[in-house]
């Protein structure tokens, strides 16, 4: 079942990249930062709690042979016209859930979720917001903490609409009954290099 088929490119990183002025060859990722992962790619790369429900975007190259981090505070693009439906607290930041009903149907929608970010100024819950627009910043690491460097995390998936905007959140996202993840590399446009181990 290909349920990422029908649905559009975003144009997601192109508009990162052009943003936040980057300049990015290909983006990188380690096994632990990819969709469906067990693994962790910071610390001592221990198991995660359960398989990753989306993607890690942290690592590029650049056109001159750099590694480098996209930094926080870089502004964070949606990938498509949508309605902001909620926004939670998560380890590193905050989590923000935008429904895009244009793609919906068989009684559920799509939804992307952008977490350890900070929302922009005015950003709730009813907001609506355009395919490209910057809805929020990177999320920087508190002082003395562990855990991963600064990194946006990306979920796409398809949501029933017997769900709530209130019963959004991490714990929904491993229901199956009403969740079907979907893999954002096909939906961001990026160009990018899979790492087989760590930089
Ligand atoms: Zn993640």
């Amino acid at each position: 079942m290909s349920e990422a088929r029908d649905l559009p490119q975003s144009g997601f990183c192109e508009r990162l990249q052009l943003t936040n002025h980057l300049d990015v060859a290909e983006w990188m990722f380690e096994p632990g930062m990819l969709f469906q992962s067990s693994a962790t790619w910071w610390g001592d790369r221990g198991n995660r709690l359960r398989p990753h429900e989306g993607l890690d975007l942290c690592l590029f190259r650049t056109s001159t042979d750099r590694v480098a981090s996209l930094l926080p505070g870089s502004l964070i693009p949606a990938l498509y016209n949508g309605e902001v439906v909620r926004i939670i607290d998560d380890f590193l930041g905050r989590t923000i859930f935008v429904r895009h009903r244009q793609y919906g149907s068989a009684g559920r929608d799509l939804y992307t979720v952008y977490g350890h970010v900070e929302p922009r100024a005015a950003l709730s819950a009813g907001v609506f917001v355009n395919g490209g627009e910057g809805i929020a910043h990177l999320a920087t690491r508190g002082e003395g903490e562990t855990g991963p460097p600064p990194h946006l995390h990306l979920t796409a998936s398809w949501i029933t609409r017997e769900v709530d905007a209130l019963q959004l959140g991490w714990k929904l996202m491993g229901r199956q009954k009403e969740v079907s993840l979907i893999d954002p590399l096909s939906l961001i446009g990026c160009r990018y290099a899979l790492l087989h181990r760590q930089i």
